[in-house]
């Protein structure tokens, strides 16, 4: 790092940087990462960077424990309001973007109890942005799983087993008489 960074403190730099808003953020004019968040060099190894709002926790909160992430209670990334921000850890931090809908979860079709083919749907077990995955069951008494799309596509109509029986059908219908395979 260049050592005239070092004559003004990180605390100086900060608050040169801060702009109060209107909405009652304190809006981070300096850079911007790419995951939006606001950056301050500190010196240090690597880059030297880190993100402003874990600065200004540090400056005005107190210290973050290792691993901790510091989290916006406002959802505005570049915001380094100390009172907006709060700790939570990686699993906090994924909870809050699924509430705040941040990752735009898609609402989940609800097919429960509805028939495909031979299958039942039950539950659905995973979600994903192109359509949920359903537990189902089947006539012959086995459980599968499948995506939506491809039950309503009519591509999965069985666990399995109506895949099996064509193909035994069809090796039969090789091997043996015709009469024996249309029953
Ligand atoms: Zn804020
Ligand atoms: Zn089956």
């Amino acid at each position: 790092m260049r050592l005239g960074r070092q004559r003004v403190s990180v605390a100086e730099r900060f608050n040169e940087k801060t702009q109060r808003s209107e909405t009652g953020c304190w809006l981070w004019t300096g850079a911007v990462g790419p995951s939006g968040y606001g950056r301050i060099a500190v010196g240090g190894a690597g880059n030297g960077h880190t993100g402003a709002h874990r600065v200004s926790y540090e400056l005005n909160v107190g210290p973050i424990p290792e691993g901790v992430f510091v989290l916006h209670h406002c959802d505005n990334r570049r915001c380094v309001r100390p009172d907006h921000l709060f700790l939570g850890s990686h699993q906090d931090n994924v909870r809050d973007m699924v509430e705040k809908g941040r990752n735009h979860r898609p609402a989940i079709l609800d097919i429960s109890g509805q028939r495909f083919g031979r299958l039942v749907a039950i539950e659905p077990v995973a979600t994903a942005h192109h359509g949920a995955t359903w537990r189902c069951t089947c006539d012959c008494g086995a459980e599968t799983t499948t995506r939506v799309s491809r039950l309503r596509g009519g591509i999965t109509k069985s666990c399995g087993c109506l895949k099996r029986e064509v193909l035994e059908a069809n090796r039969r219908s090789r091997s043996a008489p015709p009469h024996e395979v249309s029953r």
